[in-house]
């Protein structure tokens, strides 16, 4: 039972109050069939709006079951509607974009029936108001009847206890508004029909009761009701709170989108922009990351730590400016300086107790470590032989003692590696080149032309300090009739079993041209020069050289008579065995005096971390950009669905008719900007992947690697919830924009 109070409405326009409805007083029964009559503009569709709920009277009561509600929220409001009401209205309002079934569905949608039931009584409703054919039609496909009675079908899917029409038979030809009273008047057997009309002829022929309305009052009533507040109530008007569950928001949201594929695929693609830029920036920093690691682990892991003689911290090197302070003095004085104190050096003095402290060290941390002694070996080859001369010192070098390492940097180009004592290769540049005075060190002819095998098997010959020094007058020297030792049985033949060259990989020439020998040949010729006569000798005049050539400083170490070495190279298994074995030193030096304390040089370090830190910058820069254009695509994304909304202001209109919340209407825009951002971010992690195979071929001619950029997986997720996430934000004030319309308002709207 219905009853309106003195209703008053006013409407305000540019803020002042006009009246549309002026003190109605109205009693409607459970069961009849009312037609509202009167001219255009007084006040029929304004009343039938307030009795549905969709629009706020000014002052007065409408009764539900004797029930004021005036201390009505909007929700009671939507639950009335949803539940009780249903609306036809004079342009049917139906959604355009989808289908007659769908139409009908959208009311038990809202008031969050299953799937599956509310096929079947949508389809019921449709096949009741005789539109069993036309289903799957969209709107604009039906005909003024069929898509009025597409209406009817939706108002009463939900079974409500009132209908309320609004000029129904307005924009219908005689014959059709025929049928279609004639549906009215059925369904009013078993509710209450209100029908605003100004036919006064389809008045009286089809309703129980005609209602004439003047400027807002009634002027004439055919058959009022008792005011007897809700005695004879048949059935109370129960308001069933609505609630559209999520997945039917996300889900009515899809359908919309599909309605328009194009459109969703572009403001998807608009918002993929930022995430490509990302995901792309990601991908290639990460191959950079990786490659710098495979570099550190692969190459720069084999690089030794090297104990030199003396240390140079490279990090402090350089780092002064001419703009700092201390240059460019006013004063006139001179200043005088050691060069060597640029750089800030320390002086490692390898104690036997480092020694046998690095003996400690944990062997599953280094392939090898390696001790140079600084001896001078006496060389000579056939070239030399006939000058008298040793082989010059720039000319040969010890190879590293690790096999592996030395194969990281060079290659064998010929024959095989010098392993044992008496073997030696022949290092030649990257050009195959040999120098000319070692050419004819051994014995080669400057114009000649040779070709690798002609080096290899090639002899050269090693002499003990006790075969090349002799002692005059206290003083050794060295021998300088080479040729008459050169054949001596004591002389050891040193024999060229390969040659290698340093190859693309390698970061430096370890090795000089020249020959170079084995460790084990130091070794050895270390050994037996402890036994030899010109160290024994010199071991008993600790303060002057009795070997000419030397000072007293580099005599014992020239001649070896100290098993010292002068470096040490440690080769790590991996680069963080590197770091182990450092905390390992650095623990020596904690025991130790600041004098005695040993630094080693890192060279792979030093030229990882420079790469290193230029990859975070650009990484850093590159990401800034990447972030700014995520942001705009935000932005767009937000403006699009704005556009949306204001586009489809009529729809919300149509929704909140049927008894949508604001709750709901936000809900559906909502969904609609997570699936746009779900399918940007989607979008942008495809189109990145399809991306990265041109700019992996291109890395791949550049850098020699393949595979560069990749996108980790857990990137391509992070990246489409960020989407979603960003989308779902720029879409919040639209969204309740759309919420907040005021759906008589919206309905209004074309
Ligand atoms: P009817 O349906 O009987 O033709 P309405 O109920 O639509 O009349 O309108 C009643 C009166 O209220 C009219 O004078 C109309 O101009 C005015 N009116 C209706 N809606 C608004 C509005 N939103 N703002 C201002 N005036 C309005
Ligand atoms: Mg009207």
């Amino acid at each position: 039972m219905l009853e309106l109070k003195n209703i008053k409405k006013d409407y305000y326009v540019a803020g002042k109050p006009v009246p549309a409805l002026k003190g109605i007083n109205l009693v409607f029964k459970d069961q009849e069939f009312v037609s509202i009559l009167g001219p255009s503009g007084c006040g029929k569709t304004t009343m039938l709006n307030l009795i549905g709920g969709l629009d706020r009277y000014t002052s007065g009561d409408l009764l539900i079951d004797g029930k004021s509600t005036r201390d009505y929220k909007d929700q009671d409001w939507d639950a009335y509607r949803n539940a009780t009401i249903g609306f036809v209205f004079q342009t049917y309002n139906l959604i355009s974009h989808l289908s007659v079934l769908d139409n009908v569905e959208m009311a038990l949608r809202l008031s969050g029936v299953e799937p599956k039931e509310r096929k079947e009584r949508a389809t019921k409703a449709l096949v009741d108001v005789g539109l069993q054919d036309h289903l799957t039609k969209r709107p604009n496909q039906l005909s003024g009847g069929q898509m009025q009675r597409v209406a009817i079908a939706r108002a009463l899917v939900n079974n409500p206890k009132i209908l309320l029409a609004d000029e129904p038979t307005g924009a219908l030809d005689s014959k059709t508004s025929d049928q279609i009273m004639k549906l009215m008047k059925e369904i009013a057997k078993d509710r209450l029909v209100i029908m605003v009309t100004h036919n006064k002829d389809i008045a009286d022929e089809f309703s129980d009761r005609v209602v004439n309305l003047l400027d807002g009052l009634v002027i004439d009533d055919s058959n009022p009701s008792e005011n007897n507040d809700g005695k004879d109530v048949v059935g109370k008007l129960v308001n069933k709170k609505t609630s559209m569950p999520y997945l039917t928001a996300l889900s009515t949201s899809f359908k919309n989108l599909l309605t328009k594929k194009g459109r969703t695929l572009i403001t998807a693609l608009a918002g993929s922009i930022g995430i490509i830029g990302i995901a792309l920036v990601l991908s290639v920093s990460s191959g950079m990351t990786a490659y710098v690691d495979e570099l550190q682990s692969d190459t720069l892991a084999g690089f030794p730590l090297t104990i030199e003689q003396y240390y140079v911290d490279f990090a402090e090197v350089g780092q002064e400016r001419l703009s700092e302070e201390g240059y460019f003095p006013e004063g006139e004085d001179i200043v005088g300086y050691d060069p060597q104190s640029d750089f800030i050096t320390h002086a490692n003095i390898i104690t036997d107790d480092f020694i046998t402290y690095l003996e400690d060290l944990d062997e599953t941390t280094y392939n090898s470590i390696s001790y140079t002694s600084s001896m001078h070996l006496n060389i000579a080859a056939e070239g030399t032989k006939d000058n008298d001369e040793l082989l010059e010192d720039d000319f040969y070098s010890q190879l590293p003692n690790n096999e592996e390492f030395i194969l990281s940097q060079y290659d064998v180009i010929k024959g095989d590696l010098a392993t044992s004592m008496n073997e030696v290769v022949i290092v030649v540049d990257a050009k195959n080149r040999l120098d000319f005075d070692f050419m004819e060190a051994l014995g080669l002819s400057i114009d000649g032309s040779y070709t690798f095998d002609d080096l290899i098997g090639l002899e050269l010959k090693v002499f003990p300090n006790n075969l090349y020094y002799s002692e005059s007058g206290g003083i050794y020297s060295g021998n300088n009739n080479i040729s008459s030792i050169y054949d001596d049985s004591d002389a050891m033949t040193l024999t060229v079993s390969g040659i290698i060259r340093v190859n693309e990989d390698a970061s430096t020439d370890l090795v000089a041209s020249g020959i170079a020998y084995t460790e084990a040949l130091t070794d050895y010729m270390l050994e037996d020069s402890m036994d030899s006569d010109v160290v024994a000798a010199q071991l008993l005049s600790p303060t002057v050289s009795i070997v000419s050539g030397y000072n007293i400083y580099e005599v014992l170490l020239a001649i070896g008579g100290t098993d010292v070495p002068a470096s040490i190279q440690i080769y790590p298994v991996s680069f963080d065995a590197k770091e182990e074995i450092k905390d390992y030193i650095d623990a020596y030096n904690e025991t130790v005096d600041e004098t005695y304390a040993i630094y080693a040089t890192d060279l792979a370090a030093i030229i990882s971390t420079s790469i290193s830190s230029l990859i975070s910058t650009i990484t850093i820069i590159l990401s800034a950009f990447a972030g700014i254009s995520l942001v705009v695509s935000s932005i767009m994304i937000g403006i699009i669905t704005y556009v949306s909304v204001v586009e489809r202001t009529k729809e919300i209109g149509i929704m909140r008719s049927l008894g949508a919340r604001k709750k709901d209407i936000s809900r559906i825009f909502n969904a609609e900007t997570v699936l746009i951002g779900f399918t940007s971010g989607l979008l942008g992690v495809i189109i990145t992947l399809v991306l990265i195979i041109p700019i992996n071929l291109i890395l791949a001619n550049l850098l020699d690697v393949s595979g560069f950029a990749q996108l980790m997986w857990s990137s391509a997720i992070g990246l489409i919830v960020l989407s979603t996430f960003l989308t779902l934000i720029a879409g919040l004030i639209p969204s309740r924009i759309a919420a907040r319309k005021d759906p008589v308002t919206a309905l209004r709207t074309e």
